[in-house]
């Protein structure tokens, strides 16, 4: 567990240079490693010794980057993967095969519920999703015995619910379950998930964490606290000998702090190799560096903007849990104190027609299939990220037909709200 904050921890964690080392992370660029003997290699293999053969598993820059982000988060070990999505696949297919389950919240990104309700569904896996605001009772009901894991999404993309932890938390190990939750929108520098009682986090690091449009990515962290031995029949693949994997027993050789990461790394990594270029991880560390300045300054704007939306005429609702009178500022004051951040959904009036209009009189805030950028940028989800989704769907997932996801950025807040103002005004 690191000794520092945050702040400190996005520049110095995970790589600490020796006497004339280079100050930045290395870019290592090489798909293999050289050794001396058959035998040192062999150890490796075994995983008897520690270091590196070949980068689809492992390369040292984006263990260093994962070391950043585990140490952010207050993990035991943690993994980068070449996207948000590949994050998302490997944290549940860790945990379940064919004829398992998942309970999953239903406010989540559009992407990761087509992975999960058509992509895994075809590999057997099945998933139950439930409102982040169902009752006590509907959330029990939800688990099966075949239930390997929770999913959700600490501030969801883009309904931007927030998600009660400690009460997911508690009905997944009332289950015998672990938690898990990407935590893309508030990053640890807002939320720290395995503060209130979560297991396991995922990121699409391409958002906020990059930063800067750079580079697709994404992570995995463990807490190391579910321990997989108390129910090890439901976890086998972790409790018991992987044939793949020389026999290994990842819970007996790693320990529950190392378990989850070194399966999903040798057997998941080993397999799908979904692993992201040393290249975009020393760039997504370059982002990681100030990103509790960026994230500060997308609140600080996001809050503004919202505030000044929900008071606009032509605009029919807004949805920031930052905002006073929203569904979710208790939530949010309870779990994200420090502000949310930067992005808010809201209606125009005059439902998908008007957001088309409003959206093409836009000037300074670009039309961009992302979100979560220094720049300013704005979608529709249901006729983009989300269209694969029929009207009951986009409903569950808390995506309007009208609605219009603004990513504020760190612009000046005089130059955004007047582009906003202006496209408004052209309604
Ligand atoms: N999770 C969330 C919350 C997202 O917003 C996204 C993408 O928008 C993803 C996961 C998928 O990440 P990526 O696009 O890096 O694959």
């Amino acid at each position: 567990m690191s000794e520092h904050h945050v702040s400190t921890d996005c520049l110095h964690a995970g790589y600490r240079p020796g006497n004339g080392e280079p100050r930045n992370i290395p870019i290592v660029q090489s798909t293999t490693f050289r050794y001396e003997t058959g035998e040192a290699m062999g150890a490796l293999f075994d995983l008897e010794a520690a270091g590196y053969f070949y980068t689809r598993l492992q390369n040292p820059t984006n263990d260093q980057v994962a070391a950043k982000i585990c140490a952010l988060e207050g993990g035991t070990a943690a993994m980068l993967t070449s996207s948000g999505q590949a994050a998302n696949f490997y944290a549940i297919f860790n945990l379940a095969s064919c004829g398992d389950h998942i309970v999953s919240s239903s406010a989540i990104y559009g992407g990761t519920y087509n992975l999960f309700a058509v992509t895994m569904r075809r590999m057997g896996i099945d998933f139950t999703f439930v409102d982040p605001d169902c009752t006590d009772e509907e959330l029990s009901a939800a688990f099966q015995p075949n239930t390997k894991a929770v999913f959700g999404e600490t501030l969801a993309n883009p309904a931007l619910t927030v998600l009660d932890i400690e009460r997911f938390a508690k009905a997944a190990h009332a289950h015998d379950v672990p938690l898990i939750l990407d935590n893309t929108f508030p990053t640890p520098v807002n939320c720290r998930p395995f503060e209130w009682g979560c297991d396991i986090v995922t990121h699409s690091t391409t958002k906020y964490m990059d930063g800067h449009a750079n580079a697709v990515g994404g992570a995995i962290v463990d807490s190391g606290k579910f321990n997989w031995n108390a129910c090890a029949d439901k976890f086998p693949g972790l409790t018991t000998p992987d044939g793949s994997y020389h026999g290994v027993t990842y819970t007996e050789r790693f320990g529950l702090g190392g378990a989850f990461i070194t399966k999903a790394t040798v057997q998941l990594m080993r397999d799908l190799g979904s692993i992201p270029a040393p290249m975009n991880a020393y760039l997504l560390n370059v982002g990681l560096e100030t990103l509790p300045l960026r994230m500060a300054r997308h609140c600080a704007n996001g809050q503004a903007v919202a505030e000044r939306l929900a008071e606009h005429p032509k605009v029919a609702w807004v949805r920031y849990p930052g905002l006073e009178g929203d569904q979710y500022h208790d939530l949010a004051q309870k779990y994200l104190p420090d502000g949310t951040c930067g992005v808010i959904s809201f209606g125009v009036k005059g439902g998908r027609e008007a957001a088309g209009k409003f959206m093409a009189g836009l000037e300074l805030c670009s039309i961009a299939t992302h979100v979560a950028d220094a720049k300013t940028c704005v979608l529709h989800p249901a006729s983009t990220t989300h269209r694969q989704m029929n009207d009951a769907e986009l409903q569950a997932a808390g995506v309007s037909a009208d609605l219009v996801r603004l990513s504020v950025g760190i612009e000046d807040l005089r130059d955004i709200w007047a582009d906003v103002e202006k496209a408004l005004a052209g309604v």
